[in-house]
């Protein structure tokens, strides 16, 4: 089967042949059908993150059952599932507590499986590499959904959808009412967008570098688009009274625009921080405007989301016709096409490329 690998940071991808090992006992082999390329993917490749390599890349997919090992009870071959990057143990002290995003035994970048032809040892992507025709994963990192639900949706909602959304209810509560500022418009910070209109957010004020996202922002229910510039405090007091916004949701996972979602946001309001940053990338806040401003800044891991609860809620959310994701959707391509949505995904281009194996 083919899959798309990287063998260093900052090399250039490439579909290859690789090996995957019939399915353990507790394990399902699950046929890619649509497998979205999300930011983390990409910070899997330009030294964001250090994973080992060779690597197979992608997290966020989903596809039809192939192969259940014997103690597999949650799925049967056919069912149509969406893959779970971080799937809770249900038994560490987080689990207990309700809450499984935080769950001790998840949050590796990767983790060891499969071979290429010559036998060298393979990773994949959080326990995953989607990218990919097929996968074999653990049964509890799949989620059964309906089969009329589209594959491409269905891939969406195991991280940009389930993130995004999450992060406004969950994490954030967003209000009625409430004003909120997204800082980075990929394919998470849309959902944030939609999801915060979607909670009766008002105004929903969308930002980002690239004046070519206006016409995304304004699809996804933006009220308003703001540059990310020297301009954006000024124009974010503007719309607020003068005071700055009650919550800013951070996409980007950088110390300076998480400076600035900290800035556009009032005394006393909530910054989240949804984007992922790197290790070596400091935030500086001075002591007294901590303690001045009486903000609240926390991250969103995961959306708070369970997500063996959340993605069948989602999920017939989006067949109802009360979630729309097409907005999301900017590109389709081959798993070929992969390298290339890297690439404009790294430029800042559009919002999701779907890759159809
Ligand atoms: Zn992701
Ligand atoms: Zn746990």
């Amino acid at each position: 089967m083919r899959a798309l690998v990287v063998r260093a940071v900052d090399a250039p991808l490439r579909v290859e042949e690789i090996e995957l090992p019939a399915p353990g006992p507790d394990e399902v082999r699950v046929s890619v059908r649509a497998a979205g390329v999300c930011h983390s993917d990409l910070s899997m490749v330009n030294g964001t993150l250090g994973p080992p390599y060779p690597l197979v890349l992608g997290h966020e997919a989903a596809g039809v059952v192939l192969e259940v090992g014997h103690a597999v009870t949650r799925v049967a071959p056919g069912a149509h599932v969406v893959l779970n990057w971080a799937p809770p143990c249900r038994d560490c002290w987080y689990c207990g507590r309700g809450e499984p995003w935080l769950c001790e035994r998840t949050g590796s970048p990767s983790a060891p499986r499969g071979r290429t032809p010559t036998g060298e040892p393979l990773h994949v992507t959080l326990g995953l590499g989607a990218l990919a025709e097929q996968v074999v994963v653990p049964q509890e990192a799949v989620i059964g959904v309906p089969a009329e639900l589209p594959f491409e949706a269905a891939a969406l909602l195991g991280c940009a959808v389930l993130t995004g959304v999450g992060a406004v209810r969950r994490t954030a509560k967003v209000a009625p009412g409430e004003s909120v500022a997204v800082i980075g418009l990929g394919g998470v910070g849309l959902s944030v967008v939609s999801a915060a209109r979607a909670a009766g957010a008002d105004p929903v004020l969308a930002v980002d570098i690239s004046p070519a996202k206006a016409a995304l922002a304004a699809t996804a229910g933006a009220t308003d688009f703001l540059l990310a510039d020297e301009t954006l405090n000024r124009a974010v007091r503007e719309r607020t009274g003068g005071r700055g916004v009650d919550h800013a949701l951070e996409c980007v996972g950088r110390a300076t625009t998480i400076r600035a979602a900290w800035r556009a946001t009032r005394r006393g309001g909530q910054v989240t921080v949804v984007g992922m940053g790197a290790r070596d990338d400091i935030v500086g806040l001075a002591a007294l405007d901590i303690f001045h401003s009486a903000r609240t800044l926390r991250s969103s891991v995961y959306g708070s989301s369970d997500p063996d609860r959340d993605v069948p809620e989602l999920a017939r959310a989006v067949l109802d016709g009360t979630l729309d994701l097409a907005h999301l959707i900017t590109d389709r391509t081959t798993l070929d096409g992969a390298p290339e949505a890297f690439a404009r995904m790294a430029r800042g281009e559009g919002a999701r490329t779907v890759v159809l194996p």
